[in-house]
């Protein structure tokens, strides 16, 4: 490598100290939600940061624009569920300014509202959660009795000619038994749908053996459709999913195998939370506040920097099963619906 190079490597306050150069940036832009999802919201509710401590529309833009600068080309909005922000479309729309690729992440129930404007942003990517197939199941895992909704906007999107993926968090003796059917609404509607293993944080009651893991998804699969028909796809640089598709259907399913084959070599994520903390990991309870310092008008790049440079190699530090099965490393991990996904 010329000297220079390396000048210019090392000067990237994105690169953590594994040489993983982050260029993906997930922006929670809200705690609430329509929605009370048990693997994600903890059944007591969370306490919520006040308003005016939440980033504001131009506050999120000026962050994405210095992350953009440093590298950044690809921005998902998040949440909560994000499109309960008023500000939502001038969010979006701003962003989308800065040129990068940009993606969605939403339950659904209110996109209808804002079919107008996203289907004209160019490279747009969502993603909707829907964890069952059935109307009462909906109702016992979210706490809402929202399925047709969700369902009837997602055969909007569908429709719409959207780049959609479907979410699926699987939950041993709740969901596994619909794999198959979400396999055959994905060849049925021509959409990817990813399944999630269970992942634990704050209050979500995890345990392992509630897990449905990679393994058991794919013997499943090959049972079913026989072991021939399965086809595996190259993963995908910085991928979260590995693909799959079946011969003779046009079904494509992904599997997002965070605790049993994790994909922390190729990471490239980082996240900022609604009440503008930088997060080096999803499962990291080590949070650097930029959004003050941002409002008092100091530097908060080398803030950055720093926390990119503590970012541990796999899980934040739970790099193995038993580390992942103790409680007082997940605990003190904010819940999921404070994350962002
Ligand atoms: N409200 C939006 C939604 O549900 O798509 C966006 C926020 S949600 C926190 C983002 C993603 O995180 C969803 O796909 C959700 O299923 C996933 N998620 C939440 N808790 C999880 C958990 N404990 N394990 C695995 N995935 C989880
Ligand atoms: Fe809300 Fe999404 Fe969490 Fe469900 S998974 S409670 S929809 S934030």
């Amino acid at each position: 490598m010329e000297p220079n190079m390396k000048k210019v490597k090392d000067k990237n306050i994105l690169i953590d100290s594994f040489g993983r150069r982050h260029s993906y940036l997930r922006i929670s832009l809200i705690e609430k939600c329509n929605l009370r999802c048990t693997y994600c919201m903890p059944a007591n509710g969370i306490p919520f940061t006040p308003k005016k401590n939440l980033m504001s529309s131009d506050e999120i833009y000026e962050i994405s624009k210095l992350f953009v600068k440093n590298g950044v080309d690809k921005i998902r909005l998040t949440g909560g569920e994000p499109l309960l922000r008023k500000d939502f479309e001038e969010i979006i729309l701003k962003v989308k300014t800065l040129g990068t690729k940009i993606s969605l992440t939403s339950n659904a129930i209110l996109i209808d509202r804002h079919l107008h404007y996203l289907r004209k942003i160019n490279q747009l990517s969502i993603n909707v959660s829907l964890d069952t197939l059935n109307k009462l199941k909906f109702k016992e895992i979210t706490l809402r009795d929202e399925f047709d909704n969700t369902y009837e906007n997602i055969l909007k999107l569908i429709k719409g000619g959207f780049n959609l993926k479907i979410n699926v968090v699987l939950i041993k003796g709740f969901n596994d038994n619909e794999i198959i059917d979400f396999i055959k609404f994905s060849s049925d509607h021509k959409v990817m749908v990813r399944f999630i293993e269970f992942m634990p944080f704050y209050g979500n009651k995890w345990d392992n053996s509630r897990c449905v893991s990679q393994d058991q998804i794919l013997n499943l699969v090959k049972s079913h459709f026989g072991k021939d028909s399965l086809i595996k796809h190259n993963n995908k640089k910085n991928f979260i999913a590995r693909e799959y598709s079946l011969k003779n259907t046009n079904s494509k399913f992904g599997i997002i195998s965070t605790i049993t084959n994790p994909f922390c070599d190729g990471c490239n994520r980082i996240r900022l939370t609604a009440n503008g903390k930088i997060k080096n990991c999803l499962f990291s309870n080590n949070e650097i506040d930029i959004l003050s310092p941002m409002r008092n008008g100091d530097p908060y790049e080398h803030l950055i920097n720093l926390t990119i440079k503590n970012k541990l190699h796999t899980r934040a530090g739970m790099d193995n099963f038993k580390k992942l099965n103790d409680p007082n490393f997940h605990s003190n991990n904010r819940s999921m619906i404070a994350i962002g996904g």
